[in-house]
């Protein structure tokens, strides 16, 4: 049995806070034949290959990930598209300056990873489960590159959300997700949101993207998936064709890269919640959203809220609502933790990680905490923000 554990204290925070060198072509025999007719008589036949006429492949050497357990994971929620909307004093404006980033602030951030060298990489990337139980999985990087994991949280597009400056949707169009948006009442689609944002920046830097991972995105059910509110209302004449619609969504983001991950159908606390109330969420996420986008054994826990703080695996396993998770097909629990910049429990049964939210909180107040993904994570912030960033 493969065991793994970091003896790090694990501080679970309600969100309120082939080596392919250069190759070398063998000269043919007709090469061969004219070297030898053409060299004067007193030189030996040509024994050296001729010089290279092609260019020399340029694959990297690429180098197995030591501990995957290393792999920061860090998170977002819905990117703040117009600030101006956003930060319009309705009432919504602080929830939005502490847990939210915006589009701005996302494309550095992206542009820093890079720069520092991280690759992304898929949550089942890091762990693979076998006959025996989790084991660290096998990533192979070009040496010196790191790997990362991004996740999106809420991909739903929430009413409470209309209208201040956010993407409204996600929609299929050519094979790719985009987002829809609405300005004036005039809807247009484009790179409003993460996924398409994050598609473009991979599509630029293929070397970005490990076998082509992306990110993990998190949905709950009470409002629908990716905007699609039927989809949660069987009584909505639209009820279907919002079905259809939302399941080619998820079909096209796995096939681009990414991962869609529970994030419980209403919420909950994971922490606070009776073993009755979960159950009842977990098949209700699992009749109106898992039938819809395919599933999923990753859960993300709405805020950060892990069944148990407890880091001890027998405690973890042990407990009644992680048997419930389990039987329901969940082996990925992803909670939240800023206190390390990498946290990952490897189990027979489960992985669980730790992520870290890079949001206007955090970006305001910690930037030097940042340090390890970002050379120069101080130069995030969006101007358009209200500053200070309220606490929490
Ligand atoms: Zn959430």
């Amino acid at each position: 049995m493969k065991r793994h554990l970091l003896p790090l204290l694990l501080t679970v925070l309600l969100l309120g806070s082939s080596g392919c060198g250069m190759q070398t072509e063998l000269p043919t025999a007709e090469e061969e034949t004219f070297a030898v007719l053409t060299d004067p008589p007193t030189e030996p036949p040509a024994t050296e290959p001729p010089p290279i006429t092609e260019e020399p492949t340029t694959e990297p050497v690429l180098v197995r990930v030591e501990d995957p357990a290393e792999t920061p994971h860090i998170f977002f929620h819905s990117l703040i598209y117009d600030p101006d909307l956003a930060f319009d004093n309705d009432g919504e404006d602080d929830g939005y300056n502490i847990y939210m980033t915006t589009v701005q602030e996302f494309r550095t951030i992206l542009d820093q990873l890079y720069e520092n060298d991280y690759v992304l990489v898929r949550q089942h990337d890091i762990a693979t489960e076998t006959e025996d139980g989790f084991v660290p999985g096998d990533i192979y990087l070009p040496e010196g590159k790191k790997p990362v994991i991004i996740s999106q949280d809420d991909v739903n597009y929430y009413n409470y959300m209309t209208g201040d400056g956010f993407a409204t949707r996600l929609v299929v169009r050519n094979g790719k997700v985009v987002c829809e948006y609405t300005d004036k009442g005039k809807t247009m689609t484009g790179a409003y949101d993460l996924v398409p944002i994050l598609d473009e920046f991979v599509e630029a830097h293929p070397d970005f993207s490990y076998n082509g991972a992306k990110a993990v995105i998190a949905v709950t059910g009470y409002e629908g998936v990716f905007g699609y509110r039927a989809v949660d209302n069987p009584d909505s004449p639209d009820f279907e064709k919002e079905c259809k619609e939302a399941s080619a969504v998820a079909d096209a983001l796995r096939n681009s890269g990414y991962e869609i991950a529970s994030h419980s159908y209403g919420h909950i606390n994971f922490t606070k919640s009776s073993y009755s109330t979960i159950e009842y969420d977990t098949n209700r996420w699992e009749e109106r959203i898992g039938s819809v986008v395919g599933g999923s054994d990753i859960l993300i826990y709405p805020y950060g809220a892990d069944i148990t703080s407890n880091i001890y695996h027998d405690a973890y396993e042990d407990t009644e609502k992680f048997r419930l998770l389990y039987n329901h097909g969940f082996r990925y629990f992803l909670n939240v933790d800023n206190t390390q910049d990498a946290w990952v429990q490897l189990n027979t049964r489960y992985v669980r990680q730790a992520r870290r939210n890079l949001d206007g909180f955090r970006l305001y107040y910690y930037p030097e905490k940042m340090k390890d993904l970002m050379r120069h994570p101080e130069a995030v912030l969006d101007d358009h923000r209200p500053q200070p960033v309220p606490k929490i």
